[in-house]
């Protein structure tokens, strides 16, 4: 039985056991693959967990920054230490009253997704006295490479599309409460390989580079975005990005002369990378049961634990690994959750070994995307628990917890 099995039979399943030291890898490795100005943004919405959040901060060298889209991101990454001017804030939505909090809190950098977008941070920041420094997000006619989840040259809620932008110059650079300081990108996550990665990357800085160009700006801020992939609850190795560094020089040199001396500040963001190998979800086995001639292992978790992509409408191609490598695989059978739902599938008919009701198994890979991008409140059952390691010392052990506010009538 190894370490994460005794934790799980501490501490009851399903949960999530979260190990720093991998964050801290994983954080190293990517620092390793950018050049050394490049500055790194952490997605929050890929796992907001305090102590993740608190590790990816810290660092010797160079840590990473934040990047939000909500005031429950905010009230998170702030309270993790992060400072204000650290913090990236994005999303199509931003209501006046987040704005205002965010701003209240020294938060100046805002990614701005249309002219609307752009006037509402204007207002929230002439309240305030402030200047909110802005980075037009761009929807790029154009993209090259491949990704799994592309959102750019489609129609979108998200950025500006590129195309539009000349004759909207006039319109974004006058509007008090703004300085328009740059441009941000995200037309890729999970990039399928290395050359996929620069591919877009070059493509992004080149096309950064003609939208300054066409507004006759010299941008301070270009976010060229991420796409840096981990496997997701399956087996296999975090990748480490061996000529990321050098290529994405090139494309600056070439692009931005004046990104080496700081002239422009280069970002790049990851969400998955840094924490998804860190996670491993255990689940305990409830009950098995054949339906015609289909086999089912019911687990005590399941889309209102880990959720994140079938929430989304796709089923994962989830694997489990039990503890002990040796376990020979010996039958096909589908891996349900609890939930009165037949939508409640973390795995259909893929590969398993022999189970029995109080088996734990675990789910590699986890990390991202876990707790709070799963429907935990469907059915009314606990949220997961989640234990935090750095190797084999134990952190912390808590649960996410929801209770009803009453604004008006009294508690029943
Ligand atoms: C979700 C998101 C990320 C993180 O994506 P990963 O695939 O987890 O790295 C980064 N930037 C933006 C703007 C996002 O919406």
């Amino acid at each position: 039985m190894t370490g994460h099995t005794e934790l799980a039979k501490r501490f009851g399943t399903p949960s999530y056991v979260y190990d720093l030291e991998r964050v801290a890898a994983a954080r190293g490795d990517l620092f390793d693959a950018l050049p050394e100005q490049v500055e790194l943004f952490y997605a929050a919405k890929a796992n907001p967990h305090p102590e993740l959040l608190r590790e990816l901060r810290a660092g010797e060298g160079r840590r990473c920054r934040a990047e939000i889209s909500s005031t429950g991101e905010l009230a998170a990454v702030l309270s993790a230490g992060f400072d204000g001017g650290e913090i990236l804030y994005t999303g199509p939505g931003k209501t006046a009253g987040e704005l205002t909090e965010a701003l209240s809190a020294g938060v100046r950098l805002f990614s701005v997704e249309s002219l609307g977008d752009l006037h509402g941070i204007g207002a929230a920041a002439s309240r305030l006295g402030v200047v909110a420094t802005c980075l037009l997000r761009v929807n790029s006619a154009s993209a090259s490479a491949t990704s799994s989840i592309r959102m750019t040259g489609v129609p979108s809620q998200f950025g500006f599309d590129s195309e539009t932008l000349p004759e909207l110059r006039e319109q974004l650079f006058d509007v008090p409460g703004t300085e328009v300081a740059g441009a941000h990108f995200f037309p890729l996550s999970n990039a399928k390989d290395e050359a996929s990665l620069i591919g877009e990357f070059r493509h992004t800085v080149e096309v950064a580079a003609r939208v300054q160009q066409e507004l006759g700006t010299r941008f301070r801020f270009v976010d060229i975005g991420g796409g840096f992939s981990v496997p997701y609850a399956v087996g296999g190795e975090r990748p480490v990005y061996g000529g990321l560094r050098a290529a994405m020089a090139g494309a600056l040199d070439e692009w931005f002369p004046g990104w080496r001396t700081g002239e422009v500040r280069i970002a790049v963001e990851s969400g998955r990378y840094l924490v998804g190998d860190s996670g491993t979800l255990m689940v305990g086995v409830v009950n098995l049961k054949e339906s015609r001639g289909r086999r089912f292992v019911i687990l005590d978790g399941g889309i209102n634990t880990f959720g994140g992509m079938s929430g989304l409408g796709r089923i994962m191609p989830v694997s489990v690994r039990l503890d002990d490598e040796g376990i020979p695989l010996e039958q096909i059978a589908s891996l349900v959750g609890p939930l009165c739902t037949p939508g409640d599938v973390l795995g259909r008919d893929i590969e398993l070994p022999a189970l029995a009701p109080g088996d734990v198994v675990s789910i590699p890979n986890a990390g991202a995307y876990g707790p709070t991008a799963s429907l935990l409140m469907f059915l009314g059952r606990p949220a997961p628990t989640e234990i935090v390691v750095r190797g084999e010392e134990l952190l912390s052990v808590s649960r996410i917890e929801h209770s009803r506010a009453y604004q008006l009538g009294r508690e029943l």
